[in-house]
């Protein structure tokens, strides 16, 4: 038994609260099944709270989210396409696409032609994340799709910041890109439409970054990396129980490669969860910078002195996981715990890696 619980009056307290703090429209980004927080379930708790515009990555998610019944809301798709299919697809859900570069612009213009239809676009600018979006040089390129593609109607500008949790200087340096190239446009008799560059660390990081939108993700989790508290909770826990309490004397190993040896005689509680269900799962891989394959080698050290150890909740109580998390199981030390045979056990799995295969349960 096992299921991921998501209290549903906190994420829509999450929302609120990240209205409050915008104070601008704020879209809602759905990418990766609303974060592994269920892409329906997740539009339905922020619509209640007054949220009108919705972010997706897959053309087909805009579709999905049109027969789900979110006809009224406003769905940008996030990444520029030359692919005529996807381009069908968001013309016919009228969705807003995303033009970041020429070849994308031709496109969208053609299918919405094709389909005689106006299709809806932002302009996207690559200020440095590298993917989607036309170079700040390329202003006559951009002008050309506000005026020479007949079949696109141009609502909003936007770009991407690369590091809004570490660089302040860069940030401000992205939305002033940003910033600048709709004052050219202005200046050419040219509206831009609506702006936005905050991702959720924009938003709760710096106050002048906010524009005419924001596009939030992460925060409604309330997992967002933040020097300063930002008030909102952290969502999402994995709930099982404890299967069966053993005890093993000192000296016992525990787990694959014996990883752990006990000290003394101890009581041991299984849960039936592992790692395939996402359960310390974390992204270590894509280590690209000297200070993060230190901050991995230091988190290691700790890991094998027991200090970064990690724990679950048994009973209210918590208990340390001993040794390797397995696939399917894992066991804990309830040593002079108060624990029973099918006690409550509530164990913290990151939403982005939780498997598919997991129930969630909003409550
Ligand atoms: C994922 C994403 C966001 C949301 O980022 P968070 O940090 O999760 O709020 C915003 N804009 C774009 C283009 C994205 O890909």
């Amino acid at each position: 038994m096992k299921k991921f619980v998501i209290e549903r009056e906190k994420l829509a307290e999450n929302a609120r609260l990240i209205q409050q703090r915008a104070g601008v429209p704020v879209i809602a980004v759905l990418k990766a099944d609303g974060y592994g927080f269920g892409m329906e379930q997740m539009a339905r708790v922020l619509s209640e709270t007054g949220i009108r515009m919705f972010a997706v990555t897959e053309p087909e998610d805009a579709v999905r989210l049109r027969e789900l019944g979110f006809t009224e809301q406003d769905i940008l798709i996030m990444r520029s396409t030359a692919m005529a299919d996807e381009a069908y697809l968001a013309v016919q859900a009228h969705a807003i696409s995303t033009v970041g570069s020429p070849e994308a612009a031709y496109c969208l213009n053609e299918v919405a032609a094709g389909c005689g239809m106006q299709a809806r676009a932002h302009v996207k600018l690559d200020t440095g994340m590298g993917r989607y979006g036309f170079l700040a040089d390329q202003y006559e390129e951009i002008k050309r799709v506000y005026t020479e593609c007949a079949a696109i109607d141009v609502t909003g500008m936007y770009t991407h910041f690369h590091s809004a949790f570490a660089d302040s200087a860069a940030t401000h340096a992205q939305c002033r890109q940003l910033c600048e190239i709709a004052e050219r446009l202005k200046a050419d008799g040219i509206e831009c439409g609506m702006r936005h560059a905050a991702n959720s660390s924009g938003l709760f990081c710096y106050d002048d970054l906010t524009l005419d939108a924001v596009r939030i993700g992460s925060a409604f989790t309330g997992r967002i990396p933040a020097k300063t508290p930002t008030g909102l909770s952290r969502l999402g826990y994995l709930e099982s129980r404890v299967i069966e309490l053993r005890t093993v004397p000192k000296g016992h190993t525990v787990g694959y490669g014996a990883g752990y040896v006990t000290k003394d005689a101890t009581r041991i509680a299984v849960i039936p969860v592992g790692y395939t269900d996402g359960f310390s799962v974390e992204k270590k891989k894509d280590l690209y910078r000297l200070r993060d394959v230190v901050r991995y080698i230091i988190g290691e050290i700790r890991n094998g002195m027991g200090k970064g150890a990690i724990y679950v909740t048994v009973n209210g109580q918590r208990a340390r996981v001993l040794g390797h998390v397995g696939l399917c199981h894992v066991s804990v030390d309830v040593t002079g715990l108060d624990v029973h045979d099918g006690d409550t056990a509530i164990l913290d799995v990151n939403p982005l890696y939780l498997s598919p295969l997991v129930t969630k349960e909003y409550v």
